[in-house]
């Protein structure tokens, strides 16, 4: 997958593109990572890239040209092509009035072969982008950030992780928080541990088995996967329950959970 990231702030990316699991994708070849200097698409002698707003009012406006001069350098599907969805390309307009990022939208991305994310600052991007340029919009929340580029590498993180063969062992991206519908993996049989189902992971633990007198739950250590696989189970609902109760509507829960969960509910009221 090729990913490419329009910015004034180029070396913003140094750090978070160099580690972990994004480093090994691109050592891989598995994602190719290219960070584009908008002031490099400017003519004047200032390397201008953003102007006063129309009509007046504070800050600045990223200016259209260096965004779109940029974008055509890069020799992107047209828009009307990519909204249509005949292309695997995306062109993504990091705003706070996108679209909200989410691990099914993240999915969606990862089976592209290449997004471009646009980075706005100042007061945003002038309008003309959004209109005509990009085929999407997204936000990672409900709050303003100053820059586009923290958006960005949440979603390089969040798309590069599920693409096949990023993660060293498949099966951990299908029991994660949120995964909805675990994508099948060719020629493998059920796992022992459970799928997320769309609600959040199960506890984690790991040696020592008792840390200052803080123990791992027998279950884990006694090593019955059945009893390990329901209490898995058990804690993600419960800490669905807890932090997310709105998980739980959209989640697909089987006749097991329905009754996980009217126990704990049966053991809240006693
Ligand atoms: N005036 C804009 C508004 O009220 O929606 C906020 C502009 S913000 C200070 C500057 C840039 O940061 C935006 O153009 C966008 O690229 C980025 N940004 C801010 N909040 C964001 C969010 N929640 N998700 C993604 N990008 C965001």
């Amino acid at each position: 997958m090729k990913i490419d990231i329009l910015t004034i702030f180029p070396d913003f990316f140094r750090g978070p593109l160099d580690f972990g699991i994004i480093r090994r994708a691109q050592e891989a070849g598995l994602a190719e990572i290219a960070v584009h200097d908008l002031r490099q698409f400017t003519h004047d002698k200032h390397r201008t890239v953003d102007d006063r707003p129309f009509g007046g009012g504070e800050g600045m406006v990223l200016k259209p040209e260096p965004i779109f001069e940029s974008l055509e350098a890069l020799a992107v599907a047209p828009q009307s092509e990519r909204r249509s969805g005949e292309a695997r390309e995306s062109v993504i307009l990091l705003s706070a009035q996108g679209r909200r990022l989410d691990q099914a939208l993240a999915g969606e991305l990862s089976g592209l072969q290449r997004i471009v994310l646009i980075c706005g600052r100042y007061e945003g991007v002038d309008e003309r982008v959004g209109q005509f340029l990009a085929d999407r919009e997204i936000s990672i929340g409900d709050y303003v950030l100053s820059g586009g580029e923290i958006g960005a590498a949440v979603i390089v993180d969040a798309v590069t992780r599920l693409i096949p063969g990023a993660l060293g062992n498949e099966a951990s991206a299908r029991q994660e928080s949120f995964t909805a519908h675990p994508p099948v993996v060719a020629g493998e049989g059920p796992s022992s541990t459970c799928s997320s189902g769309g609600l959040l992971d199960y506890p984690h633990y790991t040696r020592p088995a008792d840390f200052r007198g803080m123990t791992v739950p027998q279950v884990l250590v006694q090593g019955n996967h059945e009893e390990i696989r329901r209490w898995r189970r058990r804690t993600a609902l419960e800490k669905t329950l807890r932090n997310r109760p709105d998980l739980l509507a959209q989640a697909a829960l089987s006749k097991e959970d329905q009754e996980i969960l009217a126990g704990i509910a049966q053991d809240k009221l006693s």
